[in-house]
Formats: structure tokens, C-alpha cells, sequence
């Protein structure tokens, strides 16, 4: 369970990019968290895995104080959440197994990590990971072999293969032809419902978040000003929350 209690960010320089935000989300669901560039998605997805630290109020996730970590407690915490970036974050030069590998590292003793001695169990699992997101044959091809949408389903199963709690996804369509968004949002959606993962994906574009998501919370100028169930978020509705007219929940 995530559960966001008077949580707010503000940058060194002044930016107030969160205002107290409270909200509780359960296992298992998928959200999709939508909003003007700017409104805070992403500020609000890195402070779920520490990537960003808030300065005022909590954040818990499966019972953990996130803001409370740090060093190792944090690199720990981390590796129980995958992040699913808009520019993939992948090594380029390493195969896409290797890649998917990486995500095991958090099972792995650090000398293990560090010499690549991944056990058999852990090809099994990264080759299975990239199977599941249909990339079965592209075990051994160089990342920067692989198209942008290819990529990014590698950085999909990269994730999977933390085996996480959290699936966070910051507009993992963004950098992609608007016709991959429903080959990778169908993933993730794919993924929430087989293994029963969390999913929170910030998404730009609000039909697609209508034709993903079950529930969805809506950001402006850093306040949450809706929470609700998919089907209640109205023409209406999503008029106002761009033109930042809705007042904060
Ligand atoms: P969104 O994901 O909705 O586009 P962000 O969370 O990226 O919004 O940004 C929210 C606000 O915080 C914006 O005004 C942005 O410019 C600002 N911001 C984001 N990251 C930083 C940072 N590291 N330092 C200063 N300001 C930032």
C-alpha cells in the first residue's frame, strides 16, 4: 500500500512542485496520474522511491517510511520498486538480456553483482521477463540495436525482473511513436493484472489513461485536485483540471 500524508516538495530554487498531497493507494491497483506538464506527476512518482526527498509530510510504501532512508536502507528500498523512465535508461552498449539482468542485482551479494555472476535461476527469470514482453529471440542484441519501442519494452522487463512491489512509469510513451503507447501501456496493464503488481503510470495524453486506468488522480500547479474512479472523470472535468480551475483535494 502507498500512502501519501500531507507530502509536499520544494526545490532548492523556490519551485513548489507538491502541495500537501494525501492519498492512499492499494495493492494491486493501476492508476494512471495525469496533468499539465509541470503539475508535479513526476516530482510525485520519484518521492514513492526516494528518487526525490520531500520536505514536508510522509510517504509509505508497504509500510516503509520512504523519506526516513537513506544509504543503504534506501538502495534496498529501491530495488523493491521499479522505474520505468521516458528515455529508458538502458546501457546501449550491453545486450538486452544483459540489461534485463540488471534488475536481479538486488538478489545478488554486491561481489556477485560486480563480476556478473548471475546464477541459472536469474537467465531463466530475464530470459522469461523478455518472453513476456514479446522480445522471445532478442536475448542477445545490443541495445542500440533495437528500436526506441524495443528498447523500452527491454526497460519493461528490466523491471519485472526486480520482482517489485511498485511499478512506477514516468510517460513511458513519451519518447515513442504515438502508436506504441498501446503496446507498452498494454504491458504494463498485462502485467498489473498477471502478477498483481501496483502500477502508477503518469500519462500526457487523458484518452489513454480513460482506456487503461481504473482509477485516476489529476495534478495542477503541484495539487492533487482529482481522485476518482476512471468513468467519473467527466469532458467536464478534465477541461477544468487543465485549465487549473478545480480547487485542491
Ligand atoms: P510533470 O511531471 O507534471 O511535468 P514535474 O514533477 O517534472 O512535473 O515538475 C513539477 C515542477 O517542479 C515544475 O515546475 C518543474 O519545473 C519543477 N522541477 C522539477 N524538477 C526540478 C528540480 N530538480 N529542480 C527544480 N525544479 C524542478
Amino acid at each position: 500500500m502507498i500512502e501519501a500524508k500531507g507530502l509536499g516538495v520544494v526545490f532548492p530554487n523556490g519551485t513548489e512542485a507538491l502541495r500537501d498531497i494525501n492519498v492512499t493507494i492499494d495493492d494491486g491497483e493501476f492508476v494512471a496520474v495525469i496533468g499539465l506538464s509541470g503539475a508535479g506527476k513526476s516530482t510525485f512518482l520519484r518521492t514513492l522511491n526516494g528518487l526525490v526527498r520531500p520536505t514536508s509530510g510522509t510517504v509509505r510504501v508497504g509500510g516503509v517510511e520512504v523519506n526516513r532512508l537513506s544509504g543503504r536502507s534506501l538502495a534496498q528500498f529501491r530495488r523493491t520498486v521499479g522505474f520505468i523512465f521516458q528515455q529508458f535508461n538502458l546501457v546501449t552498449r550491453l545486450t538486452a538480456l544483459d540489461n534485463v539482468l540488471h534488475g536481479r542485482l538486488g538478489y545478488l551479494p554486491t561481489w556477485r553483482g560486480i563480476l556478473g555472476l548471475y546464477s541459472e535461476r536469474d537467465y531463466e527469470l530475464a530470459a522469461g521477463y523478455l518472453d513476456e514482453v514479446g522480445l522471445a529471440g532478442k536475448e542477445h542484441v545490443r541495445v542500440d540495436n533495437l528500436s526506441g519501442g524495443q528498447q523500452q519494452r527491454v526497460a519493461i522487463a528490466r523491471a519485472m525482473a526486480q520482482q517489485p512491489q511498485l511499478v512506477l512509469a514516468d510517460e513511458p510513451m513519451a519518447s515513442l511513436d504515438p502508436r506504441l503507447s498501446d503496446v507498452i501501456l498494454g504491458l504494463l496493464k498485462n502485467y498489473n493484472e498477471a502478477h498483481g503488481v501496483t502500477v502508477l503510470v503518469n500519462i500526457h495524453v487523458l484518452e489513454l489513461a480513460r482506456r487503461y486506468a481504473r482509477r485516476v488522480l489529476a495534478f495542477n500547479q503541484g495539487r492533487l485536485v482529482f481522485d476518482g474512479p476512471t468513468e467519473t472523470l467527466t469532458d467536464d472535468l478534465a477541461a477544468q483540471i487543465y485549465a487549473g480551475s478545480l480547487e485542491a483535494l
